[in-house]
């Protein structure tokens, strides 16, 4: 009778650590943005079996295009990825709007893509892709997003082969300017919660720049998820840190 009663003690209290994680967030479905369906080139990516990061991104557009909602510009990139990139789909699993409205992107069914090679976790933790003089300078010769061209010892996985990451963009160009307080507080939720939801920690979760040769998610987002190039390279800013507590509460 007593091991009884310990045996529900120990369920209700861990039913109620349960009630403390992080809740979802809204996120709205792909038919809030009448997204086209996935098309039948999708045999170009690759199931997702384990998650073993969450990867953050910038869309590196400095305004909503179309008629300046983010609706039109979710169609507008998936148009592009399809049709010009054929990538199947819009590449992004989660997008968030400067109005923090959190959209789903690609099913997390499916790979993500990339227009990237992204290193191995050894290459990238050795050797920065970029230095502090190319990350504090303009960066007019790198590109729109601030890619260049990949060491020749970069063995990632090739562009458009990203299995693994379920990534979360943000719409906006964020290399001069931050995101917006509702798209940042929307980050550090959905953040947090897919952490948690795939059993991972803080220190899965990269940033494009880390592991691949380009500047996104933008030099000033960067700075608020990292202490970067003031602090440590791999530190965690107040962005982070604000995903890190939530996932500690
Ligand atoms: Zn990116």
């Amino acid at each position: 009778m007593k091991l009884l009663i310990l045996a529900s003690i120990l369920v209700c209290s861990t039913a109620h650590v349960v009630a403390e994680v992080v809740p979802k967030p809204e996120i709205l479905p792909r038919s809030a943005w009448e997204a086209l369906p996935e098309d039948n080139r999708l045999e170009v990516l690759k199931p997702n079996g384990k998650v073993k990061h969450i990867s953050v991104h910038h869309t590196a557009v400095d305004k909503l295009r179309g008629n300046g909602t983010p609706e039109a510009e979710l169609r507008i990139i998936q148009r592009g990825h399809r049709d010009e990139n054929h990538w199947g789909d819009i590449a992004y699993h989660h997008l968030i709007a400067p109005d923090g409205r959190i959209f789903a992107g690609r099913s997390t069914k499916h790979a993500p893509n990339s227009g990237t090679r992204y290193q191995s976790e050894s290459q990238w933790r050795e050797a920065p892709i970029f230095t502090e003089e190319e990350v504090a300078r303009d960066p007019q010769n790198l590109g729109v997003g601030g890619t260049k061209s990949l060491p020749e010892s970069a063995t990632g996985p090739r562009p458009g082969h990203v299995a693994g990451h379920v990534t979360i963009c943000l719409l906006g160009n964020f290399m001069e300017a931050e995101p917006t307080d509702a798209a940042k507080q929307s980050f550090i939720q959905l953040a947090a919660y897919l952490l948690q939801e795939h059993q991972l920690t803080i220190s899965d979760l990269w940033l494009h720049r880390e592991v691949a040769a380009t500047l996104c998610p933008g030099n000033q987002f960067y700075a608020w998820l990292r202490e970067y190039p003031q602090g440590e390279r791999y530190s965690l800013g107040p962005g982070l840190k604000s995903v890190q507590a939530l996932l500690e509460r």
